[in-house]
Order: structure tokens, then sequence, then C-alpha cells
């Protein structure tokens, strides 16, 4: 990634969340994450014609109601999991995944709208790079396996949880804007996709609540169990320290 001078109006924006700068993939990256966001919706319909056509055959396609909230669920967790790793190990300057992953989530705590003027392909494009090869790998495993039941369920639930996945950083960018669509409000409403208010409270110092950013639902349940301290506590009996464990004892 390359970074250069952003234009006036998102400098003279500075303290109303915005960096100012503005963040180039490299040509491979970029190619990538083009060809990737063509190539999902392919493959997401794909592996719901396929393992659907299955349920269809043994007249259980009424599990598909099963699966789409198992999808829509699995998705936030995904997103919890990945924003928390990403806010509390490594640093930024890790190959491939510290300027991808690592730096995004945690300037994004310091220029939160700086979202906000990326497009469809900044937005998608990264989490499509590794949805295509696992839908792909799907699609596959149907190929090889086509009469299993529990393999056309998981494959449903799978796709689901990956076009969630895929749209998380969508719905969390119109968490962000000042003025979304009317459509994008109406989701927030209903609490389908994550709701401003709900993902303000992980803006907010220390930032260790609410990590789920997809819609949010399991947010109030992770929060009371206190999941993600209790998983930093069992990976620190592993020896894995969170990245300020680790400045404390270098510091
Ligand atoms: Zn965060
Ligand atoms: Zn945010």
């Amino acid at each position: 990634m390359s970074a250069s001078p952003g234009n006036k109006s998102f400098a003279r924006n500075a303290s109303s969340g915005y960096s100012g700068i503005e963040e180039h993939s490299g040509p491979l990256h970029s190619f990538l994450e083009h060809s990737t966001l063509l190539i999902f919706p392919v493959v997401f319909v794909l592996n719901l014609h396929w393992a659907g056509s299955r349920l269809y055959e043994l007249e259980l396609l009424w599990l598909v109601a099963l699966a789409v909230p198992l999808g829509i669920i699995g998705g936030d967790f995904i997103s919890g999991i990945v924003h928390w790793a990403a806010d509390t190990y490594g640093s930024e300057d890790m190959r491939v995944i510290g300027p991808s992953l690592v730096k995004p989530f945690r300037l994004h705590h310091v220029y939160p709208r700086d979202i906000c003027t990326h497009g469809l392909v900044e937005t998608t494009g990264n989490v499509c790079i590794l949805a295509v090869p696992a839908l792909s790998l799907c699609l596959y495993l149907m190929w090889l396996m086509p009469d299993s039941l529990l393999l056309a369920f998981s494959v449903i639930s799978f796709a689901l949880m990956a076009a969630a996945t895929v749209a998380t950083n969508q719905f969390h960018k119109w968490a962000h804007q000042e003025s979304p669509s009317a459509f994008a409000r109406w989701l927030q409403r209903k609490r389908l996709v994550l709701e401003p208010l709900h993902h303000k409270l992980h803006h907010t110092q220390p930032f260790d609540v609410n990590y789920c950013i997809t819609n949010g639902w399991l947010n109030p349940l992770l929060n009371k169990l206190k999941f993600f301290r209790r998983l930093e506590m069992a990976l620190g009996f592993l020896g894995i320290k969170t990245d300020s464990q680790r400045r404390r004892i270098s510091g």
C-alpha cells in the first residue's frame, strides 16, 4: 500500500475523523480485489444453487431457514474475532497482515470517518480475496461428495456467512456515514446491520467492547461473558501476549 496526500476537503475535516491520507493498493493487490469482487457473486450463487438443489431433492429445503440465521450470526462472530485480533495482537509492520489488516483497524480508531471515503472495491475487496478461494473449495467438495446432506447444509451456512462477512465493511461504513441512504438507515433501525449508536460504544475509550461489526447481534452476549478478555487470558497462558503487553515489557 502507498499513501499520498488526500484532497484538501479531507484535510480540513481531520478534526472530525478524516486523516486526509488516501491509501492506494499496489497493482497485484488491486487486481485481486477487483477480480475477486467480480467472481464472488458467481461462486456464491453456484454454492447456494448446488447445495439448495441437494436439500430440495432430499425434501429438506426447510433447513435453509436454519442456515440463514446461522450464517448471519457466524459472519457477525467472524467480524468480531478478526476485529478484536487486529486491535489487540501483532503490529502494523508485520508482513502482509500488518498493512492489510492491523493498520486499517488501528487507524480506524484515530480516523473513524476515513472508511466513508472508500469505494466498494476498497471496502469489500480484501474479504473477497479470502472468500472466493474458500467458496471455490466448497464447490469442489460438493463435486466430490454430491450426496452428502451434512455437506449441503454446511455449504449453504458457510456461503451465507461468507456473504455476511463480505458485506461487513459496507455495514461498518454506513455506521460512520453522516448521511447514509434511506435504505441503509432502514436496515440500521431494524438492527439488520450495524447500528451507529451501538457501534459508537466501540469507539469510546478503552475501545474494548462491541467488536462485532456485521450487525452486532452477538455483542451483548460476548460483552456479558467477557469473552474477549477471557480469550486474551487463555492466550496469555500459552505465552501469546497482546500488543500493549509486549510494549510494556519492551518499554
Ligand atoms: Zn476497533
Ligand atoms: Zn468503526
